[in-house]
């Protein structure tokens, strides 16, 4: 049994490592994320209801949390850092029994960025890539088993040695009749090749940029490698390619040191670039990083108040954005039943709910989009 928290590559290396345990029985494992506070309180939790609930079994746990804090097994019996998940670059093995409707498939691992609020960098290690034969055979298999969306993924994903657009183009070939679609991407990582990728109707036109903050003191203490000025600039390169691309983010409230004057500048911003979807995250200090010893933290309450204000707007642009598409044709693939109806994922991140019958999970369908017939 497989217990997945945290991010798409988390998810993937789930994937690949359930792949392999297959045949194992009685074990039960735990994918940890340790990004936020709120990560880590997930991970134990988890660990503890896969104890309550399965006393037998070898208890493994795996990823971030293991790195982030050496010495606390949360009682686990093995305990299984990121360096030892392992990058396998020769043979594919088989896409696992969990089946999901989309393929996650990892690209690239670690990152050698130093954000002050990040912990990732530290628990993943240096940038490092697949090699292409190796993701080329993974998009061919997942092709050949139906799947009909490719999700490129890495921590840090712009940083794909070569280029992302190379690797695509390669991809696209080998993964026929699926699409691709892009998890994040740092803005830096926008170049002007890139955009152009979004001409194939195979690309998802879907772009997922970190943004993090609208204002340039705090993106320069949370040392991230682009300014307000390269994130229009990327923004404006992705919308020249694609008008009706849609574009999802991070914003991180309550960074220390952020007035509000610099929350306004973030809304202003979010604002301006059309995001349709956010995920709001409220600062929280993590272990070993440089921004915990930054003092002048924002209060919670106001940090709060901060959070509602951008879920918020990221809501009433989403439904904006949604209602350019009404009555339009939109290639979901379906996702999951709940009761009567299925849920399923638009090429521009619009989630649709339909009647189950006759629909199956992992399938495409165009389908003429409503809000009557819409989640939201
Ligand atoms: S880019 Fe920054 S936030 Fe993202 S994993 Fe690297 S160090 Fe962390």
């Amino acid at each position: 049994m497989f217990v997945n928290i945290g991010c798409r590559t988390n998810a993937a290396e789930s994937d690949e490592v359930a792949g392999l345990l297959s045949e194992a029985s009685n074990v039960v494992v735990v994918n940890s994320c340790t990004v936020t506070a709120a990560a880590d309180q997930d991970t134990r939790k988890a660990v503890a209801r896969a104890r309550r609930e399965h006393p037998s079994a070898a208890l493994v746990l795996m990823g971030c949390y293991v790195d982030a804090h050496p010495g606390d097994s949360l009682g686990a019996d093995l305990l299984v850092p990121n360096a030892w998940k392992g990058a396998p670059t020769g043979v594919a093995v088989e896409p696992p029994g969990v089946r999901r409707s989309r393929y996650v498939l990892k690209v690239q691992d670690g990152c050698d960025n130093r954000c002050t609020f990040c912990i990732v960098w530290q628990t993943r290690d240096r940038s490092i890539s697949r090699v292409l034969p190796y993701l080329e055979e993974r998009a061919r298999t997942a092709a050949r088993l139906g799947y009909r969306e490719i999700v490129l993924t890495g921590i840090d994903l712009g940083s794909y040695r070569g280029g992302l657009a190379p690797l695509v183009r390669r991809l696209l070939i080998a993964c026929a009749p699926a699409r691709i679609r892009f998890s994040s991407i740092d803005p830096s990582h926008v170049t002007p090749e890139l955009p152009t990728l979004f001409e194939d109707p195979r690309v998802c036109p879907h772009l997922h940029l970190p943004l993090q903050s609208g204002s340039d003191p705090v993106l320069a203490r949370m040392r991230r490698r682009y300014d307000v000025a390269g994130f229009r600039r990327a923004v404006k390169l992705v919308r020249a390619a694609r008008p009706d691309l849609a574009l999802t983010g991070d914003i991180m409230v309550g960074f220390p040191g952020e007035s509000r004057d610099d929350f306004e500048r973030t809304l202003a911003l979010i604002e301006e670039s059309g995001f349709m979807d956010l995920h709001v995250f409220r600062y929280s200090p993590r272990p070993r990083t440089a921004a915990a010893r930054y003092a002048d933290g924002v209060g919670l309450e106001e940090a709060r108040e901060r959070s509602r204000r951008a879920i918020e707007l990221g809501h009433r642009l989403g439904d904006e954005y949604r209602r350019r598409f009404q009555g339009q044709s939109l290639q979901v693939i379906w996702d999951r039943s709940i009761g009567d109806s299925i849920r399923g994922l638009s090429e521009n991140y619009i989630r649709v709910t339909a009647p189950a019958a006759g629909r199956r999970s992992g399938t495409l369908e165009e389908v003429v989009w409503t809000t009557a017939s819409s989640a939201g």
